[in-house]
This record gives C-alpha cells, structure tokens and sequence, in this order.
C-alpha cells in the first residue's frame, strides 16, 4: 500500500526505465517496465492521473558527432508503446520533460490516465540536482512518489532534490520501492542460515566495502569474476595477464585475514578457464587459478570452482548474488555464471531464499529461463549495493525526510 491520499490527485511518479533498447528501438528487456506496474495499476485504481518520469542511459556522456544530444537512441518513446500496450490504453508521450507541451498535457490530463515525459537526462540539471530544474517537474503535479529503487543511491533533481517540493503527506515511495527495501533488509537483519553472498564482476574496488559487511554476518562469500584474481595475487598466485587491481592485494590480504578471524569462509575459484587474448575467439585451456602462465588471463572460473560453488551452496537458506562468474557475454567464458544462475534457481525452487541484484546477474538469470524461481530480483545494481553496504539512499531519505 502507498502510504499517501492519491484518489483523484495528479501523481508524479519518478520510475526507473532505463531498460536496454537496441537500434531498431526494440526494449530487449522490459524486467524494470514490469516492476512498476503494480505501482502504476494501484494509482490508476485510485483514479489518479499518473505522470511518469524516468531516465534512459547518459544521453550527455554519448552525445553525437555534431555535439547534438542523440534524442532517437535515448528516448523513452518505445517504453510509452510498450506501455500502452500493457495497460491496453493509450499512453501519452510527451517529447520533453520541461516546457509548455510537458506543462499542458499534465494541466489537461485527467484522472484515469498515463503520461510519460522524455528523458530527464536530455537536461544536465538532471545529474547536476540543480533545485529550479527538480521545481519544474514538481509543478505537475499534487503528490511525487518515488518508485525508482534503480537510481535512489543518485541524489538526483527527479530522484532526490523534487522531494524538497512536497510536504511529508505529500509524497511516498511506490510498491516496487517498498519490495526493494524489504527484501534487502531481509538479507541484512534476519537472513535464514547458512547465509551464502555470491560477489562477481570486474573490480574487487567496487565491492570491497560490501565484502567488509557480510563478513560481519554472512556464513560463506564466494567470490568469482575478474575480482578474484586480486585475491588470488594477494596470496602470492601468478594470475598471468589476467585482471588484477595492484592496490588492492593489500586489502584483498587484509578481508581474508579478517574472515578467518570472523570464521567467515571466503571462496576463491581454485581453478580458471583461461585464455590468451580478451577474445571469444582466443586459444583457451583451464588450469589452476594461482598457476596462471604470463600470456593468458582467467576469464570464467573454472570446472572444479563451479563444482565446490555448487556444493557450498547446497547447505544455504540464504543466496545473495550480484556479479557474473566470467566475462558471461562471450559465450565461451560464460559457463560459471550459467552454471551458477542455474544452481540458485534450483535451490530457490527447493525453498531457499534468493535475491539476485545488478544487471549482469540479472540478465543471466534472465538467460537461463529460470527467473520465475528466483525469490526475489532486484531492479538495482549499484543502489542495491549501496543498501546492503548500509548507506541511506538519497532518493529514500527524500520521501522520509
Ligand atoms: P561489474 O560491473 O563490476 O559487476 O563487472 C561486470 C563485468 O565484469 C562484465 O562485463 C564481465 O564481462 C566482467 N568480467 C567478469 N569476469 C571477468 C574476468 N575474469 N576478466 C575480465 N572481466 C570480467
């Protein structure tokens, strides 16, 4: 339930449809469009009318040749279709988030319907959290209620600065938003044991902080992806070419010696499928992870890891993932992470609880067919991280402040 007066109300809702959308405007995966509908059915029940605003990608960062803004690649016109074909009404479009079009669709709007406007990020005062550009958006509308659990780490105009411009009974965070939370303090405050983090990816940088906290609680970390040679380096391995962060053995030493004293085991995948250019057509062979030779880098865990992954994980009550195994999208480095997201879907089927976060980890589970199983997905990568690390959420502090 939404925690606001919304019958009959213009609403403002703050949705996250970054979705990935190809170059024929295609949406490959509508995962974050789905989520909001619950949010979005419970407002138009209420006979609200629903303003939505998103953004999509970093329009300012992938200017074109001219220096224009690509407006066709970054616009959100495919995901109003795509809605409008959910909700079997029309969704109105509007091509710009601010100005006179966006100010009189949402004047004339009435109670019963969907607008969504462009592309907050076609403005630089989006990212920048500029208060006039977050005042703007906020005159559409009586209440705001933020459903974007993919960009709350943002203190953002449209995610974190517009809360300024309601009053407490004003404004409140959308059912998606509230599942988010609850699901990730689920993991952090009553987790069923064993408790077992699954961390993958490319940079031990970005998840070092996370690694510290669930060695505080959870029972096993596994670790696989490109961080694992940081570790492995850390222990005096030879990882050859392989992906390694040199100023982070220091602490990659200190986060084994800590869950040790904690009784925390941390896994290290014992061996690597391994290749000799970054390159789904390079020779590749499989060997032992700290017997790597210089030439050749590991790029998927190997055989034996995904069998002591699999067996670790058969005790668990509790599976947190977040990271690919290997580098997934080149399908000859991508058996660990499949491997992996199968093992999860299967214990989740057989009754543990599971939460996947972060888009490579996502859209495995995704490839694997397997999403029904999972207990719960989570539309968020670096804000669910942020959470789970203990952070207060800009966009989640702006609807409780
Ligand atoms: P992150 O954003 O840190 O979760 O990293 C995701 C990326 O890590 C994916 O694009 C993977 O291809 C990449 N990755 C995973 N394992 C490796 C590896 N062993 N070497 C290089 N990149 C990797």
């Amino acid at each position: 339930m939404i925690n606001v007066t919304v019958a009959g109300k213009k609403v403002l809702v703050r949705v996250d449809f970054n979705v990935p959308i190809d170059k024929d405007q295609m949406i490959t995966d509508d995962t974050r469009i789905r989520k909001a509908v619950p949010t979005i059915e419970y407002l138009l029940n209420k006979n609200a009318t629903v303003i939505l605003i998103s953004h999509l990608g970093r329009p300012l960062k992938k200017l074109l040749d001219d220096g224009s803004i690509n407006r066709k690649k970054f616009s959100l016109k495919p995901v109003a279709n795509h809605l409008s074909e959910i909700f079997e009404t029309t969704v109105t479009f509007v091509s710009d988030c601010i100005g006179e079009e966006a100010i009189k669709a949402c004047r004339d709007a009435v109670p019963g319907s969907i607008i969504l406007l462009e592309n907050t990020r076609f403005y630089k005062e989006e990212t920048a959290g500029d208060i006039d550009f977050a005042g703007k958006l906020a005159h559409y509308a009586d209440v705001f209620i933020n459903d974007a659990f993919g960009t709350a780490h943002r203190a953002h105009a449209s995610t974190a600065i517009i809360g300024q411009f309601f009053d407490k009974k004003q404004k409140g965070l959308g059912l998606l938003m509230q599942d988010e939370i609850a699901n990730a303090q689920k993991v952090l405050n009553s987790p069923s044991r064993p408790c077992i983090a699954i961390f993958g990816g490319a940079k031990v940088s970005d998840k070092i902080k996370l690694i510290e906290k669930f060695i505080n609680f959870a029972d096993t970390i596994i670790i696989g992806g490109g961080m694992s040679y940081t570790f492995i380096k850390a222990m005096n391995g030879s990882i050859g070419n392989s992906l390694c962060e040199d100023h982070q053995t220091d602490l990659a030493k200190d986060l084994l010696d800590r869950a040790d004293q904690y009784g925390v085991k941390i896994l290290i995948p014992e061996d690597s499928v391994i290749a000799n250019d970054f390159s789904n057509e390079a020779e590749i062979k499989t060997c032992l992870s700290n017997e790597i030779p210089d030439g050749w880098m590991g790029l998927d865990i190997g055989p034996n890891a995904i069998q002591t992954y699999k067996s670790a994980l058969s005790s668990a009550s509790t599976i947190i993932w977040n990271g690919p195994m290997g580098v997934f999208e080149m399908s000859n480095f991508s058996k660990g992470t499949m491997s992996i997201a199968h093992e999860i879907a299967n214990l989740s089927s057989k009754g543990a609880y599971t939460l996947v976060g972060g888009g490579d980890s996502v859209a495995a589970i995704n490839k694997s067919g397997r999403s029904e199983d999972i207990s719960f997905i989570s539309t968020g990568g670096g804000a669910l991280l942020a959470f789970l690390e203990g952070k207060k959420l800009p966009g989640i502090l702006a609807i409780e402040s």
